[in-house]
């Protein structure tokens, strides 16, 4: 997968016809084979641009800046990263006018040693559902049965649907499902020693896309609920807040974990989330149609609650 040369040309053209301010993408790190996402603001700096295996980071977190806020920005997203695009659209967060989508019809990125990423091994919807136009072949990633087909684009041109006629069988997290097998007590601990290791510095909030809260209730320095302590227990109730705030919501694109610097498995927490949601609020899974906004706004008296405690 490198679209490098094909994103570098429709950087340039955009800057070329006067379309946008800023282009958001990834360009090397300068030091091994891995990339970080940079911000190009003239067509003299689009020869950095890159689009491969590497680019793993989800660019949407960045339309929550100052840098791109108010201004016309152009931006590469994969299928999770479009997902929390269409949240960021529903939850009316930007604007779709302001922005140019270079959608990715995605094969999966790699970690350091080269190794497909577990969510991209679970990807139930790798061909991006957002964007003005799309590089690579899709899949027909397919869609929640029940659900209206992606329309693609908002405002799409050359825009993909996705075939939306195989229907989507669940893929159930390993790392969750060998959880859920173990007896409460040892789980119990489990998270316990998880939870020690947060330094509470709440890169994995900053990082998320939809974590966009002026004001957030988990932020160390803002939060009364939480006093600020660095303790197993303030970190426990504050990732299990943000959490929540993130259910029905998360798109798996583990934008937080890269970010975490203890190596907190935090996509438990959100993949246990999903698994019941996608059970329980008519197979939802977060941001794939768009204009669908979260599951919690799918409540109906006929909804199961006896997951409920
Ligand atoms: S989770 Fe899916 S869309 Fe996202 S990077 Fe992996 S394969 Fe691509
Ligand atoms: S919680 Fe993590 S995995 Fe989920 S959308 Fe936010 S950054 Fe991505
Ligand atoms: S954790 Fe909750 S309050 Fe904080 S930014 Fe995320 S959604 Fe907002
Ligand atoms: S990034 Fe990791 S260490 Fe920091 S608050 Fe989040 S879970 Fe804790």
């Amino acid at each position: 997968m490198d679209y490098t040369k094909q994103i570098q040309e429709i950087a340039a053209k955009l800057f070329a016809e006067n379309k946008i301010d800023v282009f958001v993408g990834y360009r090397m790190n300068g030091f091994d084979d891995n990339q970080v996402p940079v911000l190009v603001t003239g067509a003299n700096d689009v020869s950095k641009l890159v689009f491969t295996d590497k680019s793993v980071f989800n660019l949407v977190n960045y339309l929550k800046t100052e840098h791109t806020r108010r201004k016309r920005v152009g931006l590469v997203v994969k299928g999770c990263d479009s997902r929390s695009l269409n949240l960021m659209l529903t939850e009316s967060q930007v604007k779709r006018e302001n922005l140019y989508v270079v959608g990715i019809a995605c094969e999966g990125v790699t970690d350091d040693a080269g190794q497909k990423m577990q969510n991209c091994t679970d990807c139930m919807v790798p061909d991006a559902v957002a964007f003005d136009e799309l590089l690579g072949t899709p899949s027909g990633s397919p869609t929640p049965s029940g659900s209206p087909t992606p329309s693609g684009s908002m405002t799409p041109s050359g825009s993909m649907t996705p075939s939306g006629s195989q229907t989507l069988t669940y893929k159930m997290n390993a790392d969750v499902a060998a959880l859920a097998a173990m007896p409460l007590t040892e789980r119990a601990t489990y998270f316990e020693e998880v939870f020690e290791n947060c330094i509470r510095c709440n890169a994995c909030r900053h990082s998320c896309p939809l974590c966009y809260c002026a004001k957030c209730c988990i932020d160390q320095e803002t939060a009364t609920l939480y006093n600020g302590a660095n303790t197993t227990s303030a970190a426990f109730h504050a990732l299990m807040t943000w959490s929540l705030h993130l259910a029905g919501r998360c798109v798996d694109c583990r934008n937080c974990e890269k970010a975490c610097p203890s190596h907190l498995p935090l996509h438990l927490l959100h993949k246990q989330n999903e698994s019941v949601i996608y059970e329980n609020f008519q197979e939802h899974l977060a941001g794939v149609i768009a204009d669908d906004r979260g599951a919690f706004y799918k409540y109906s008296l006929k909804d199961p609650d006896d997951f409920i405690l």
